[in-house]
């Protein structure tokens, strides 16, 4: 399964953006698939099904050609990943193409609860949602607080005839602490109370909900909401206590497995023959990654684990809840710039290397081999002035001089997340500073 982001730009502000890593700051910044991207590398990902996705697909200046492209070959489908903030061209194109293209698309929308949109907005998603046969949506709820309103799914589902919904868990993004929303001891609970309500209320009205990325692993249920989920429904499978990440695929043939390890695993279409081979080195790559950090220390003995029933959670969240900890132990609180300026980051002897001769590439050890780190330029001379004695306001300094310009702490705190999600820096505790509760 291979999703072709063909923007990173987008027009809204979801409270937990799967894709903040990349998203552009603008629309002058942001990055757009061109048509013979798009050609290529829907020739590549092969399959019968074009998956757009973004930023918001919809405001890709080009969408309407690229969905005309998607649509050129006999019987290929579309499925639109969007969150019905249509610009209105493209709403009324949608409306009124012939059957025999809308009867080759469906859509996902993503909705959120009604304060975060504008006045505009909301009639925007309004208009949109009335506009493709009812039977051709999903809607989609993400789950990023425990407290969370989920009437409005409903409301909306009622309203457009709409009859399938689709629940995940929002992921955190490993560079970006302020997506970091959830922790699945304290959250996870008052969570899976929710998921059940979302289901057993779906049933009732005769809804067909189902799972997707992210999901409640089964310990944290109840032995009765476990048991009402796992009975058997015509329009409820069964939840899957397991990930089945996505091949994303960006404008220059940049691929990462789904938008929670964006940062972490990633390769280009170049190293790859087809999508398949690339969706197996990233399952290998989370699966490593899955054994490294473990969601709780029960789930090293755990008979679900064992038996194959539960994968043991989100891998973006364990991977980052795993950083945070061993930040934590050294006394650095991993989500705040401020304090980061103060810790000293050191360099993890053994997990990476440079090679290329004359084209230095720096290797980063994973899954027992050595694969490109893909450094930024920043995370590059960081490697190169990490020391184990500075501590990162001195090092931002050092950087300023050799980039040739200003390097603001958090830009060095997001490429030090980063490069701890890789394995590549440590921490050393810093002088006087106890571990963090
Ligand atoms: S690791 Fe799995 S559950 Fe987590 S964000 Fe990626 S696809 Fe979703
Ligand atoms: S593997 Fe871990 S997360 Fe999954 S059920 Fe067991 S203890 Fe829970």
């Amino acid at each position: 399964m291979v999703n072709l982001v063909i923007t990173n730009a987008c027009n809204l502000a979801c409270p937990f953006c799967f894709a903040s890593e990349y998203l552009a700051d603008g629309a002058a910044d942001a990055e757009r698939m061109s048509l013979e991207q798009f050609r290529r590398h829907v020739a590549w990902a092969g399959g019968d099904t074009v998956r757009f996705c973004g930023g918001e697909p919809t405001v890709h200046p080009d969408f309407l050609e690229l969905l005309a492209l998607a649509l050129d070959q006999d019987g290929r489908r579309a499925f639109i990943m969007t969150n019905g903030v249509w610009p209105d061209a493209v709403r009324r194109r949608l409306a009124e193409l012939p059957t025999g293209q809308a009867v080759r698309i469906t859509y996902l929308f993503n909705v959120l609860e009604p304060a975060f949109y504008t006045a505009a907005q909301a009639h925007m998603l309004d208009q949109t949602l009335a506009a493709p046969n009812p039977l051709a949506i999903t809607l989609g709820l993400t789950l990023h607080r425990a407290d969370q309103d989920v009437d409005h799914v409903f409301h909306r589902a009622r309203r457009h005839g709409i009859r399938r919904i689709r629940y995940s868990v929002a992921s955190p993004n490993a560079t970006d602490p302020g997506s970091w929303l959830l922790d699945a001891r304290r959250d996870f609970p008052a969570l899976a109370a929710l998921v059940h309500r979302v289901v057993m209320e779906g049933r009732a009205r005769g809804l067909t909900v189902h799972s997707d990325c992210g999901y409640i692993p089964p310990c944290l249920f109840t032995d009765a909401q476990r048991r009402d989920l796992e009975t058997p429904h015509p329009s409820a499978p069964g939840p899957a206590y397991t990930c089945n990440g996505p091949v994303d695929l960006g404008p220059t043939g940049e691929a990462w497995r789904c938008y929670g390890l964006y940062s972490v695993v990633r390769a280009h279409t170049r190293e790859h023959a087809d999508a398949a081979s690339l969706h197996d080195a990233f399952e290998r790559r989370a699966h490593e990654l899955g054994d490294a950090n473990l969601l709780f220390d029960e789930c090293a003995a755990c008979d679900w684990r064992a038996r194959g029933q539960c994968a043991g959670g989100c891998y973006a969240l364990r991977v980052t809840a795993t950083a945070r900890q061993h930040a934590s132990g050294a006394g650095v609180d991993l989500a705040d710039d401020e304090s980061l300026r103060a810790a000293v980051p050191r360099l993890n002897a053994g997990a990476f290397h440079v090679t290329g001769g004359r084209l230095p590439v720096l290797m980063v050890r994973e899954d027992g081999a050595w694969a490109p780190l893909d450094a930024s330029p920043v995370e590059e001379r960081l490697l190169g002035c990490c020391d184990g004695v500075r501590d990162v306001g001195a090092l931002a300094v050092e950087l300023a001089r050799g980039l040739g310009r200003a390097v603001p702490v958090p830009e060095v705190a997001r490429a030090l997340r980063r490069l701890q999600g890789r394995g590549v820096v440590g921490w050393v505790a810093a002088p006087g500073r106890g571990p963090l509760a």
